[in-house]
């Protein structure tokens, strides 16, 4: 999987490699789809989310430019498998997944995998997380309308964010970094992300009851 769908394709930075190379996907995978764990694909996690092929995995994490030393928000945990990417990549890792079924089930694997790093919250990621901030970089693995106002508030100066910006259907991940009196947005590739519901993403859709 990593030479050919991530080496192959650009990815160079020896501690994603290695990362992507240690992380046991399979077990992040419901048991039904586990046989594609290493496919080149996206694969349903349940709740109809996804977990991303492990080509953006890699692509998103060698944008943040992790060197070892960083705290990191992520705010989509999913099945928690790109997580415990992150874990091996920074110091701590802060993770908020809105469906608290997935947390639970991420929070098990993690745990048996020993990332002792890694603090999990069931919450609406959009607001960010602010009593840890300012993060040094923010990974958003849903895809959203805008950049959230408190996740650009939340982010240090020098920091980056990777986000996949435009319609419910199809993105473009953007790279944000934020320096003293402006931010940077420069747009990475094209993708397809389940959407970032919340305050500052979709707005949830209130179905009346009969
Ligand atoms: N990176 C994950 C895949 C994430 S799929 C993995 O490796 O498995 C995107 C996730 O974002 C979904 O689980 C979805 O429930 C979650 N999500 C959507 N909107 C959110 C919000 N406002 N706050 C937190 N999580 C959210």
């Amino acid at each position: 999987m990593v030479e050919t769908q991530i080496v192959g394709r650009g990815i160079v930075d020896d501690r994603v490699l290695n990362a992507v190379r240690k992380v046991p996907r399979h077990l992040f995978i419901e048991e039904a789809f586990r046989g594609r764990s290493y496919g080149d694909h996206a694969l349903p996690l349940g709740e109809g989310q996804t977990i991303s092929q492990p080509y953006m995995v890699a692509l998103m994490s060698e944008a943040l430019c992790l060197s070892g030393s960083e705290k990191v928000l992520e705010i989509g945990t999913g099945s928690g498998y790109q997580t415990a990417i992150l874990a091996e990549l920074a110091a701590r890792v802060l993770s908020i997944e809105r469906i608290s079924r997935l947390v639970s089930k991420a929070r098990n694997i993690l745990d048996l995998l020993h990332y002792e790093n890694v603090m999990l919250r069931v919450a609406d990621g959009t607001y960010g997380w602010k009593e840890e901030g300012p993060f040094d970089a923010i990974l958003v693995a849903a895809g959203s309308p805008q950049i959230p106002v408190p996740l650009i508030e939340q982010l240090r100066v020098g920091g980056r964010m990777i986000i996949p910006v435009g319609e419910k259907g199809s993105q473009i991940l953007q790279k944000v970094v934020k320096e003293e009196n402006k931010i940077l947005t420069t747009p990475l590739v094209p993708c397809i992300f389940v959407p970032l519901l919340g305050a500052y993403g979709w707005k949830l859709e209130h179905r009346l009851q009969a």
